[in-house]
């Protein structure tokens, strides 16, 4: 199966919505001696939501960090099209701090990296973390307007206007001026999810985003999440949840020792899984 059947089309419709946003070829990356990704090649289309499920180690995070720049792989090729107005959030608005979204961003890593080229990779995706990971010392306004203003360099003014809409959204206006110990689990992953919309970013990558959590509150971000796909957003979502997965997701990979070894529509993939591994896998979990 080919890779860039990840966004297959099932009609004409679908064929203009899911032109593709993100590609991955060849991706590799090693800690010291461990290769953790092996060759990694994957495909989202605009609009699309790609669920990456596996064992733990596998490499799936490893894949999440390397998208959005914060692991610098050893090789392959990471491409993100030019911002379309179809787009949520960039919606072909450049950022302000001087990339220009309008332009299709492609990185090579098996050449050397500019760190221009590394800034407009991250430019394009924000991450939302398995824990959260808010500045413990700032308020909850304070987190999510800092990446907009002080990376992104946008007017305070403006960005503090989206954030209060967006915090409204989240039911969390009342939390503005909370710092992060004051939130429940549930709470600082919608602030992390808030943070992550107020960067615009063309993709959003959500790394197990329910794992930390209680069970009971599991199931109010699960449905902020499912909310933005339905508006659009196209995201690449790390998960255990597996029936989350079939309902979010276009698409679903089975990663396992770093690298696809199947993928396909999730009642395709969680029903009829082709290989062995992932039926071993699905076994375990269903
Ligand atoms: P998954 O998300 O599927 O659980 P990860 O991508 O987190 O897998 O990890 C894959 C492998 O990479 C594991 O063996 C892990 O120990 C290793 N690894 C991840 N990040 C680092 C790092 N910063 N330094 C060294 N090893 C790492």
């Amino acid at each position: 199966m080919s890779p860039a059947d990840l966004s297959t089309p099932t009609s004409q419709a679908d064929a203009a919505a899911s032109a593709w946003l993100l590609r991955v070829r060849g991706l590799q990356k090693s800690f010291g001696s461990n290769r953790v990704l092996e060759s990694v090649d994957l495909t989202v289309g605009r609009g699309r939501v790609l669920a990456l499920i596996g064992p733990s180690g596998s490499g799936k995070t490893t894949i999440l960090r390397c998208l959005n720049g914060l692991e610098l792989p050893d090789g392959g090729i990471i491409e993100i099209a030019a911002a379309a107005d179809t787009d949520r959030g960039r919606a072909g608005q450049a950022s302000g701090r001087g990339t220009n979204s309008a332009v299709p961003v492609s990185v090579d890593f098996t050449t050397k990296t500019t760190s221009k080229q590394l800034a407009g990779l991250r430019d394009r995706s924000a991450m939302v973390f398995q824990h959260y990971n808010l500045f413990p010392h700032k308020t909850v306004l304070q987190n999510v307007i800092e990446g907009p203003v002080v990376v992104q360099r946008r007017p305070v003014a403006e960005v503090t206007a989206e954030a209060l809409v967006l915090l409204e959204r989240v039911g969390l206006t009342d939390k503005q001026g909370s710092f992060p110990f004051e939130l429940s689990g549930g709470q600082q992953q919608r602030v992390g999810i808030v943070r992550a919309l107020a960067l615009r970013p063309q993709l959003l990558l959500f790394d197990e985003p329910t794992s930390a959590l209680d069970p009971e509150l599991v199931g109010d971000v699960l449905r902020l999440i499912k909310e933005l796909a339905d508006e659009g957003w196209s995201m690449v979502i790390v998960t255990h949840e597996l029936e989350f997965a079939r309902e979010v997701a276009h698409e679903i990979a089975f990663v396992d020792g770093g690298t696809i070894v199947e993928h396909g529509e999730p009642k395709h993939l969680l029903r009829h899984p082709q290989q062995e591994r992932t039926r071993q896998f699905l076994h375990r979990l269903l």
